[in-house]
């Protein structure tokens, strides 16, 4: 069997940061848990109300603010309104932890890339017990906006040419280090006939057939594996394949595969 020492040792860290997610998991809420279902909108609704009233708060305590030097004024001497700010704070610096720790990457939303509305949806049962890795034997990209421009393509394609409901995969990953949302973690893909209802299908957006993705896609591509086992979207003892492990193809490309056989978990 080929070695790649490289990717091994790219891959070596990144299962030093899924050491450490399993451990944050422990501690950090779980999928649906109240600090998970806490949306950031509803934390800036929560800080801005916090914000009115401790700047309240901070009116009516005015008199001793000014006598004391508003400099001095520190949580010591403030009123409950500013508890409940500190409070605040430390929710969305903790919520930030969890998210840095469990290893989601950025994932740009349906909305984000300026996504058609499905057609229809059938849901996927989760967690599933199966990766597919794809390449989409196309443009690549190296920026937001061009990425953007690459998945609406696809969807474009998928929709009209092929008729499907959506874009075939539940997730692209671009070459700038950014996940993109196609049918997302709850939503059945089409990427892979027979298997699509057991699994989640990854497409890195260009041919890698003669090379492979950036590192910065190689990274996403990983945290999106850890964030999907961290949010219970994928099994723990999930298997990874290429596409051409389960259907007759050439993708994810010759590059990528040799590389991802290198993968934990992976069985051809
Ligand atoms: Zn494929």
């Amino acid at each position: 069997m080929e070695k790649q020492p490289s990717d091994m040792g790219k891959y070596g860290a990144g299962n030093t940061s899924g050491s450490f997610a399993l451990t944050a998991h422990k501690t950090c809420p779980a999928r649906g848990g109240a600090w998970q279902g806490m949306g950031s909108s509803s934390l800036k609704r929560l800080l801005r109300r916090g914000a009115q009233s401790g700047s309240a708060a901070l009116q009516q305590e005015e008199p001793r603010a000014t006598l004391q030097g508003r400099r001095h004024l520190s949580i010591l001497h403030s009123g409950p309104s500013e508890r409940t700010m500190l409070l605040l704070t430390q929710v969305v610096w903790f919520a930030a932890l969890c998210a840095v720790v469990l290893g989601c990457p950025t994932i740009v939303s349906r909305s984000q890339w300026g996504a058609r509305p499905p057609k229809s949806r059938v849901p996927l049962k989760t967690p599933v017990p199966l990766l597919i890795i794809h390449h989409t034997d196309g443009k690549s990209c190296s920026s937001q906006a061009a990425c953007s421009r690459v998945v609406k393509g696809i969807q474009n394609d998928h929709m009209d040419r092929n008729r499907w409901a959506d874009i075939g995969y539940n997730f692209l990953v671009g070459e700038d280090g950014r996940v993109y949302e196609g049918r997302g973690w709850t939503t059945r893909g089409a990427h892979a006939p027979s298997m699509n209802k057991i699994s989640l299908g990854v497409s890195f957006m260009g041919s890698y057939t003669g090379r492979t993705p950036s590192p910065a896609a190689l990274n996403a591509a990983r945290g999106l594996i850890q964030c999907a086992i961290s949010r219970g979207y994928l099994r723990r003892d999930y298997t990874l394949k290429g596409h051409r492990n389960v259907n007759p193809t050439d993708c994810p490309g010759n590059a990528l595969y040799r590389l991802i056989t290198k993968w934990p978990h992976f069985k051809a």
